[in-house]
C-alpha cells in the first residue's frame, strides 16, 4: 500500500459527537474506537462537554458498541471511559496497532464493520489503516492547542488537502 494511503481517512466528520447511530447505520459501521483527547475531552480535561455525553448516551440507547483507545495516561483515560460508561482498551502507543486490536477484542465486533474515530492523522487514522479497519477523522474539539501538536496540525492540513486532490480523501466533513 502506498504510504499515502495509510493517512487516508474513509470518512471526515465535524465533532465525533455528529456520528449518529444513522449516519454510522449509512456508513456501513456497527462499532466505534474512540480517540480521547480532542475526540472525547478538551486537551487536560476529564468531563466531556454535553454534546459528547448525550451522543455516547445515544449510542449506549442504539447498542452500538464502543471502546476508548487512548495514548494518554490510563488514570485519565479510566476517568473519562467511566464517565461515559465505556471500556477502554490498554497497549502500545498509536500508531500501533495492537491496542485497536485489544478494543476489537473487548468489543468482539467485525474489524471491516469498527471504525477507529480520532483527531489526528498521524496516531488515529494511521493505526485505524495500518489494521485495516474504516477510519473517521474528526475536527478538535478545542482549538486551542500546545505548540508541538499545531506543528502538527500544518503537516496533517498540507497531507489532508493532498489526499484530497487525489481523490483519496473527502474534501470535508460530511456529517
Ligand atoms: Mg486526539
Amino acid at each position: 500500500m502506498p504510504l499515502w494511503r495509510l493517512v487516508a481517512p474513509r470518512h471526515r466528520a465535524a465533532g465525533a459527537y455528529r456520528l449518529s447511530p444513522s449516519v454510522l447505520g449509512a456508513w456501513g459501521i456497527e462499532a466505534l474506537m474512540l480517540d480521547l483527547d480532542n475526540t472525547l475531552v478538551a486537551w487536560n480535561e476529564t468531563i466531556p462537554p454535553p454534546q459528547v455525553r448525550a451522543w455516547v448516551e445515544d449510542l449506549h440507547q442504539a447498542r452500538i458498541p464502543a471502546c476508548v483507545v487512548s495514548n494518554n495516561l490510563t488514570y485519565r483515560v479510566r476517568a473519562v471511559a467511566e464517565l461515559l460508561a465505556l471500556p477502554f482498551a490498554h497497549g502500545r502507543f498509536k500508531p500501533s496497532a495492537a491496542k485497536l486490536r485489544r478494543a476489537l477484542a473487548v468489543m468482539g465486533t467485525a474489524p471491516e464493520r469498527t471504525a477507529m474515530v480520532g483527531d489526528q492523522l498521524f496516531t488515529d487514522v494511521l493505526a485505524g489503516n495500518r489494521l485495516g479497519v474504516p477510519t473517521v477523522l474528526v475536527a478538535p474539539l478545542d482549538p486551542h492547542e500546545s505548540f508541538r501538536i499545531r506543528m502538527v496540525r500544518a503537516l496533517e492540513r498540507r497531507v489532508l488537502a493532498a489526499l484530497v486532490k487525489r481523490g483519496l480523501a473527502p474534501a470535508a466533513p460530511e456529517v
